[in-house]
């Protein structure tokens, strides 16, 4: 095995590469000083400093990893009352219960096999495993767990660490499959999740990531997917770098939907295990695509900045014009749009949310913008409705249409659309 770079990150400013240690990173895009996008505010908060954290956007020339280089406690981003619930997304719920499926048919796992989950949520993953006859764990470190807890879904809540994989395998024994699904690229203890990961599996099992992906996010102008949380944006070069300092060979990849584009990564445990043709295939692509060079980054830059200005032109014409813009759902990457924007809630009095969300009457961080039950915006029927889930955009649409909305309706990104009808 290659000598490990520190894959455990301190918090605060971090000048070298998080993979490779490369001391020589490229900035692409600053995106300025801002809130952590999932700190949504209570009205007794809006009376109160607020702290924020540089938001740089850099690349790695050697490994070709793109990450932030600046790290904020965790005990910031993923607090008690974390807002995200993985099983009120209709499309998210679907793909999480097929992953199980997926898993136990491509490694011919058995029933009665345990799988675990890593930053479980509520569950949802985890019950697509059990539902074909497979033990499984969660692991959660928010209020969420008792969610998963109360459906029947075992899970400790806590965060990861080395000497709960221990723990757990003494309890459990060891796992056939192991998933982190969407907190591969968060985690700032990654070395020791990695080797966590090591421990709770049995030789030849299979770790499972799924992290948001780096081509998808250029190729379609996600910079609003650029937040605190989001600490890497991995290339599959990247993580074959990354798992070739541990015990894993990279033996399979595939790219799915998710978040506007991710990657499924499956590492199995051990050194030199068969891999198949398409992780070749991927690096290939990846090539192609100059993801390894830095002129796609600076293209990117570049609609970035024009991206902003549309929207912050729209806004300020309806403004003029005595017309309201408001904001339709609020994922966690609204908060780096509506931020790097400067949009407040002048220009964008609320946010639209369906009734059964649990980020109702709370604030978006930093701008300060109420988020409210969707019902207000049919009362009101705006101008502009601008889709701040911007990347599932269709079917949103077309439920907020049948319901009656006949705003017209703004995609901010990859660049500004507006769509009438
Ligand atoms: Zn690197």
């Amino acid at each position: 095995m290659q000598s490990n770079p520190n894959h455990n990150l301190a918090v605060g400013y971090h000048s070298r590469c998080q993979i490779c240690g490369n001391e020589h990173l490229e900035p692409v895009i600053d995106l300025g000083h801002q809130a952590p996008c999932d700190s949504l505010l209570r009205t007794h908060q809006l009376t109160q400093p607020e702290a924020t954290y540089p938001l740089r956007f850099l690349r790695c020339p050697e490994c070709s990893l793109a990450q932030i280089d600046y790290v904020v406690p965790p005990e910031e981003l993923f607090y008690p009352d974390y807002p995200y619930r993985s099983g009120i997304t209709p499309s998210l719920v679907k793909h999480l219960r097929s992953t199980g499926a997926k898993i136990i048919e491509t490694y011919g796992l058995q029933p009665g096999a345990l799988a675990i989950d890593i930053g479980s949520n509520d569950g949802t993953l985890l019950s697509g495993f059990k539902d074909l006859g497979m033990r499984v764990l969660g692991i959660e470190p928010t209020n969420i767990s008792k969610i998963a807890n109360d459906a029947g879904i075992e899970t400790i809540q806590a965060f990861f660490s080395k000497p709960l994989a221990a723990e757990i395998v003494a309890k459990h024994g060891h796992a056939s499959a192991v998933t982190a699904a969407n907190m591969f690229a968060h985690v700032a203890g990654l070395g020791d999740l990695i080797q966590g990961v090591e421990t709770l599996l049995q030789p030849g099992g299979v770790f499972v990531t799924e992290s948001h992906y780096l081509l998808d996010l250029i190729e379609t102008c996600q910079y609003d997917s650029i937040y605190h949380e989001h600490l890497k944006f991995y290339s599959l070069r990247s993580l074959i770098k990354l798992f070739g300092y541990y015990d894993f060979t990279v033996v399979d990849v595939e790219r799915i939907p998710n978040y506007g584009g991710s990657i499924r990564v499956f590492a199995a445990k051990g050194k030199n295990q068969p891999v198949k043709p398409a992780v070749a295939a991927l690096l290939a692509e990846e090539e192609a695509f100059g993801l390894y060079g830095s002129e796609v980054f600076t293209r990117f830059a570049a609609q970035v900045r024009k991206s902003r200005q549309d929207l912050q032109r729209l806004a300020i014409q309806a403004k003029d014009e005595g017309k309201t813009m408001v904001g339709v759902g609020c994922p966690g990457r609204a908060a780096t749009l509506l931020g790097y924007c400067a949009m407040d809630s002048e220009l964008m009095p609320y946010i639209a949310e369906q009734s059964t969300s649990l980020k109702l009457g709370m604030f978006l961080p930093g701008q300060h913008i109420e988020i409210v039950d969707e019902q207000r915006m049919f009362d009101e029927q705006p101008e502009y409705a601008v889709m701040l889930s911007w990347h599932y955009w269709e079917p949103i649409v077309a439920k907020l249409r049948q319901k009656g909305l006949k705003s017209k309706i703004v995609l901010p990104l990859p660049e500004l659309r507006i769509i009438e009808s």
